[in-house]
Formats: C-alpha cells, structure tokens, sequence
C-alpha cells in the first residue's frame, strides 16, 4: 500500500489494538473485553481498557472463507452458549465420506481415517460466522473499524508500538487525489497480530525479530472454491465428503471437499500444497477440472454457480510455528500457523488462540508489563493447552509430502500409532519453504519435450474461468491506485523467470492478476498487474521462486466481498 512521507498523520491512543476481524482476532477482542468486565464487577479499582479491532475488507465477514467444517471446541469453551445466542450453523456433520479419485473411477474408503471424522463437528460459512460474532463483540464495547487496513507494524526502541493504517485517495502514480485521507497510528500498549495467513505485518515482523529462527519455515496450501445452488436434495445438508488423487499427481499434496449447506447449496473446492514441483501448475484449472470427475459432476449438472473464491491455508503445523510473541506484540490464528492440517481444521485452534492472546495481554496491563518476557506468558498458555496437544498429534503430519503423496500418507499413518511422530525419529521432521521445491522448467518436463501448460477449455455452465470466478467472488478494487502486488525485480521476470521456471505466476494466481506482456523493445515478458482481480490469496507472495513479490494490502475496502464463503 502506498504510503506518503512528511504527512502529519493523526494517532489514535488505544491499549489494545487486534489487526484483522476473523475467529482469531474477534476472540481476542471478546475474550479480553469479558475479563475487563469481570474484573470490574469484583473490583472497587476500575480498569479502562480501550480495544480496537482493524478489518482491510468493506464489512467484517467480506474476506472471510474457509471450508469450513468447525471442530465447536473452541466456539463452546469462548462462549458457551454459542448455539443459544445463534451462531449461524448450517448443519451439523450428518455423514462422511472420503474418496479416492482416479481420472474415471472413485474408490469411496470402507471406514473414515480418524483425522477426517467430523462427527460432532459443523458445516458452516467462516463469513457468516464472524458477521455473527462481530455485534457481539462490539457490545462489549469494542471499538470495530472495517475499511483500516493496517500497513505496518509501529517498531520503535526494539518494540512494537502498534500500527499505522493505510493512506488512502492516492492515484496510481503515487499523487494524492481529492478524496485523500492519510493513515492514522494506532498506539497500543499490545498490538495482536490476527491477520489471516502469510499475514503482512507477521512477515515484517518475522524479518525483524527473526520469529523463524529455528523453526521449520511455514508450507502453505491454496484453496479454491465455489458454492453451487442445486436444484434437488441431491446433496444431504451436512453431508461431509473428502476426495484424495485425481486431479492432482502423487507429487502434490492436496484434495477436494464437498459440503452440504442449507438451501440446497453445495460447498465445493480443491485445496493444492503450495510446495507443488510443476511450474505450471494452475490449481484454479486443477479445480475446474476436479468438477469434471464422474463422480463430481453429476453432483453439480443443473446446478448454478453462485461464490467462488480462494485463499491460503498454513499447512506446516507445530514446528512451522514463528515466536509468537516479542516487545509488544502477540500473533494468533493462521498468522501464527494455528492449523491441523491433518484434519483440515483451524477455527477452533484460531479462536482458542485469540482467547490466549487475550489472557496474555490483560495480565499486561494489570501488570503494567507489555515486555516479552511478560507476554511470553502467551507461550506458556499454549504449550499447556488442547490446542498444543492435538497440534503436537501432527507435528510431522506436512513434511512427509515433500516426498510424495505415498510417502506422506504412510507418514501420516505411521503418525496416528506414534503419537505424532510418524518417521521423525528425534520427533521432529525437517521442512522447507514450498517454492523451494518447485521444479526448474526443463528438468521437470525433459529438455526436448515441449511444455506449454495444458490450457482447458471452460463449459461456462460446468466449468468457468478465472475472470468468472473473480467476478462471483465479488472482488471489487478502486481502480486508480497503486498496484498492491509488488514485484521487486522485474528483471528477473524477463530473463531468469521466463528461462528457469516459465514464469509460474502466470499459472498459479487463480485471478488472473498475472498476465504476459511483451516488454517495449520485445525483450520478453513482464506481468502486467490485473491488480483489481486479486482475491487476497497470497499465493504470489508465498509461490514465486525467486521471492520477489511481496503482497500488501490495497486500499481499505478494497478486495472480494464474498457472501456465505
Ligand atoms: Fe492471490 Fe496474488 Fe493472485 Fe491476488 S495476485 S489473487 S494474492 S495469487
């Protein structure tokens, strides 16, 4: 995001600032506000505590998406009487199933692998979810600011001071339009960082405090997904059902899920292992082409496409976890890697993880304390809680996968007899960042055989292209702004890129936002930037080899508005 230098910004002074309205940053808030409130009512010393929740999208619940199959352990411990006060669930799980696809064939498993049985969990949309959370939260007096997208973290002596949000009303060539309103600087006494996957302020920090220092770097999966309207019961509500296999080889980890949802709506989507080695993998395309299976699209015939979007999920799991905590700051939810890969699950971890922040930080402040050490005491939480122990089940559930679908299920097998160990002989194994190991053009398709990607050609009734999808997740950007995809070398694009690796991005975004251009004097291709596309994914950001693009947060209000994701 653009930002003005030598502006006189105005500061908002808070105690508590919460960057991003998703579970984990709406429990924080919630949790925080009730031990407030409890201490008051037991205390003759009042305590004023000012909480402020940062949200980039236009409503809270705009960027929300996830399966989402929710685990309620965390929703139940947060708010007991969750159901009661109307949590929007669309169904509990009724049935599951898991599949093994090959391209013609379906292999439907005799008995659920333990990871993937859901009975007792919910079907339900992640975004409807925190819609309902969010007048909770602010009744409790909660401060909640859609459209403030925070730009960067507020480091000042070796400490987070908070945050500063966005300008917004700068045109494309950096100039101020009329409308300009420059960022304010939210000082906070603790800044929590629960800004979603690949989060932008967790990666400054990371650079900064060296949160990675010996830990296994994150993996990521990419989700993409579509809800289908049909037009009979065909589809249970609360039917859950898991695919492994086609489309996707035995080098890429990843699988599909369908679930049933009330209405006649169908949740439907593919989940590919950003550690993928072809690079041309497209896993929109892989998506498309998933539907087309003959056990999938009779599923879907006569039906119509009504959401679609995509986003990133952090795979690496317990050893991928950064520091989570430093001079004034706190890192939950799928920022800080809250996710049981194994069980496709990560909103109750995130909410729990919320909750932990939140106990951490009001400590802090009877303490007067916001140092590390006293904020360490986040860390100590976790490692004695449910979520460490179901996290720590799977500590090497993802590693394994770098070696293949094969090796990564008899790993994961091996993991469900050994307490999490699997083939970790000292407990824990290595991983690597995924693009490391995606594959050199030439070596992964022989020097003398040709590799244009396999284009599909889309149906537009069964199948649809990227645009369509863009245009169904309801992504919306200003136009006249600066590009939120920054490309730090595009030199690299045009020789290395296009060489080495067949400039993956032109694949791999499922928004279309990377396309060819000749550059003027015909040396090659650069990406022009379809930046008002962008689904907020992040798989540039994680999936480029060369790492030379670095998402940050358009202007607020900017990105999709997905509805029931
Ligand atoms: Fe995802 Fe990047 Fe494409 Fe946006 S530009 S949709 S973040 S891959």
């Amino acid at each position: 995001m653009a930002e003005l230098p030598g502006i006189d910004r105005e500061t908002l002074d808070v105690d508590v600032v919460i960057v991003g309205a998703g579970p984990a940053g709406l429990a924080a808030a919630y949790r925080l506000a009730e031990l407030v409130k409890a201490h008051n009512d037991s205390n003759e010393k009042k305590l004023e505590i000012s909480i402020a929740v940062l949200e980039k999208g236009k409503e809270i619940g705009s960027h929300g998406i996830s399966g989402a199959v929710m685990d309620p352990r965390g929703i139940a411990e947060l708010m007991p009487d969750w159901l009661e006060r109307g949590c929007p669930i669309e169904s509990p799980v009724t049935d599951d199933g898991f599949w093994y696809l090959f391209e013609k064939l379906k292999i439907a498993a005799p008995i659920m692998p333990p990871p993937l049985q859901n009975h007792g969990n919910y079907v339900i949309s992640l975004g409807e979810f925190v819609r309902w959370m969010a007048p909770i939260v602010g009744e409790m007096g909660v401060d909640l600011f859609a459209e403030f997208a925070a730009s960067r973290v507020l480091v000042e002596e070796g400490r987070v001071a908070g945050v500063r949000t966005g300008d917004k009303g700068i045109d494309k060539n950096g100039q101020v339009k009329a409308n300009f309103e420059p960022g304010v600087d939210v000082r906070a006494k603790v800044t929590i960082l629960a800004e979603g996957p690949r989060g932008t302020l967790t990666k400054q920090l990371a650079g900064t405090f060296d949160l990675y220092e010996g830990k296994n770097p994150q993996v990521y999966s990419v989700g993409v997904k579509e809800l289908w309207q049909l037009p009979d019961d065909r589809f249970a509500l609360g039917r859950v059902v898991h695919t492994l296999g086609w489309p996707l080889d035995g080098d890429t980890f990843g699988g599909g899920f369908i679930y049933g949802m009330k209405d006649r709506i169908v949740d439907i989507g593919l989940v590919v292992g950003l550690d993928y080695r072809n690079p041309t993998l497209d896993p929109h395309q892989e998506f498309q082409r998933y539907k087309t299976h003959p056990s999938i699209r009779p599923l879907l015939e006569g039906g119509t496409m009504i959401s679609a979007g995509a986003k990133a999920i952090p795979e690496g799991g317990y050893y991928s976890m950064p520091r989570m905590h430093g001079e004034g700051f706190l890192i939950t939810g799928d920022s800080a890697g809250y996710l049981n890969g194994a069980r496709l699950k990560g909103i109750h971890l995130g909410i729990k993880s919320g909750s932990m922040a939140a106990e951490t930080a009001f400590h802090a402040l009877l303490n007067e304390d916001y140092s590390a050490s006293q904020l360490g005491e986040y860390e100590a939480l976790f490692e004695a809680s449910w979520a460490r122990e179901e996290l720590w089940k799977q500590r090497n559930f993802h590693q394994a996968f770098e070696y293949g679908q094969l090796a990564g299920l008899i790993n994961a097998g091996l993991g469900i007899v050994t307490g999490g160990r699997g083939y970790g002989v000292m407990n824990r194994l290595e991983g690597h960042a995924g693009h490391e190991r995606m594959e050199r053009i030439q070596r992964y398709f022989g020097a003398d055989h040709p590799h244009p990607p396999e284009t599909m050609k889309f149906d537009n009734t069964l199948t649809f292209d990227k645009v369509t999808d863009v245009y169904n997740g309801g992504v919306l950007h200003e136009e006249n702004q600066p590009a939120h995809l920054l490309i730090a070398d595009t030199e690299v694009c045009i020789t290395r890129c296009t060489e080495e690796y067949g400039n993956p991005c032109f694949h791999f975004c499922p928004a279309q936002v990377y396309e060819p251009q000749l550059t003027a004097d015909g040396r090659g291709k650069v990406p022009f930037l379809n930046f008002t596309n962008c689904f907020h994914c992040k798989t540039c950001d994680i999936m480029d080899p060369y790492q030379v693009i670095t998402w940050v947060p358009p202007e607020a209000g900017g990105g999709p508005n997905y509805k029931k994701l």
